[in-house]
């Protein structure tokens, strides 16, 4: 048996979650004694390839086929599935970005395989049966899932798990898989960025703002504070519903979840269904002028101030610094 892991990339260069999926995998094969294999699909070039080595995969399948150019759920499901096949795989590792979600499933389906998706650290083996502590209830509680089936998908939440720097090389090997032409019924032309700033679900630092802001007009110094920090904006969702800021930015249980290692919320009172979103960050940071707010019991850090004070000091701060 060995363990196939997926290599999600951005328009050909892989992300930190991709390196984050690798070492993980890496050290699930360790402990099975195996070895770790990697299926890029699109074009990447062979650095970045090569590149995996250095996370542990031994053996690199490189699917560089126009056709599989943008992400078709349908499709990529089948080429993992015939690449865990090939390469003898009973473990697959994916994940569990905003692609993954979709894609683990069917991945699964496919090989009849057990799924445990948003694991949030390595799994106990016990010979045959995996155990995996995931995410449930969109982050507001843990869960065990026993994987006992032949094949088994795991999907990792993305900064859930450290990378690895192994210092190996991975050999790179080309892969022609045969797709079904159905897996083409629908199909992506073309993704259109529109923003040159960080993106939500990639972002390590989150600045995000709720009510407490007052309107839209108010938004300029949670920007100001964001590029300072070199963060994504986020918002809660009465924001995005007033139309005080674009719905690509309202997180929580209706919307993005994120888990950056910095998530600073100004002027949200915290409730349920916003930290369902959240929960999953390293570091929170609340502001908020009401000290009895709910944000502030999951805080690590907390500042019981109007945002309208606090926030351009804040800024002032760490441009100084
Ligand atoms: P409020 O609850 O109005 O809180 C504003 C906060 O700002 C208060 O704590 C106040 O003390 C503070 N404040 C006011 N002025 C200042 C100031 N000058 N300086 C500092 N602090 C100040 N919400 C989400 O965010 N995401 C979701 O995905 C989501 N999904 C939902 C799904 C369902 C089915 C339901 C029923 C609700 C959902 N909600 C969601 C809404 C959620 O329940 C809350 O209503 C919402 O999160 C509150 O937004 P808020 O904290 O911005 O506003």
């Amino acid at each position: 048996m060995s363990v196939l892991v997926y290599t999600e990339n951005n328009n050909g260069s892989f992300k930190k979650s991709v390196y984050e999926v690798v070492s993980y995998a890496k050290a699930l094969a360790d402990s099975l004694n195996t070895s770790l294999t990697a299926i890029s699909i699109g074009n990447v070039d062979q650095p970045a390839l090569a590149s995996l080595g250095n996370y542990g995969a031994s053996r690199v399948l490189d699917v560089s086929n126009d056709q599989l150019k943008q992400f078709i759920n349908q499709a990529y499901a089948s080429v993992i599935a015939e690449a865990a096949n090939y390469v003898g795989a009973d473990l697959i590792v994916i994940s569990n970005s905003f692609s993954g979600k979709g894609l683990a499933p069917r991945v699964a389906a496919k090989l009849q395989a057990g799924l445990a998706d948003g694991a949030v650290e390595l799994p106990q083996i016990d010979g045959d049966k995996i155990t995996v502590k995931k995410t449930a209830f969109s982050g507001k509680a843990f869960a065990l899932t026993e994987l006992t089936s032949a094949k088994k998908v795991i999907a990792l939440n993305p900064n859930a798990f450290e990378l690895r720097e192994t210092g190996g090389n991975a050999e790179i090997e080309p892969f022609h898989p045969t797709i079904p032409n159905n897996d083409f019924a629908t199909a992506i032309q073309d993704i259109v960025r529109t923003t040159d700033k960080v993106t939500l679900p990639d972002a390590e630092i989150v600045v995000s703002a709720g009510r407490g802001l007052k309107g839209p007009e108010n938004w300029g110094m949670i920007e100001e504070l964001a590029d300072a920090l070199g963060a994504a904006t986020a918002c809660s969702k009465p924001v995005s519903d007033a139309g005080w800021r674009p719905h690509s930015e309202h997180v929580g249980q209706t919307g993005i979840t994120v888990s950056p290692n910095l998530y600073i919320a100004i002027g949200i009172s915290g409730a349920i269904q916003h930290l369902a979103g959240v929960s999953a960050s390293k570091t929170i940071v609340v502001i908020n002028k009401d000290p009895e707010a709910p944000f502030f019991k999951v805080a690590d850090y907390g500042i019981v101030g109007d945002a309208f004070e606090v926030v351009p000091k804040l800024t002032a701060a760490i441009k100084a610094y």
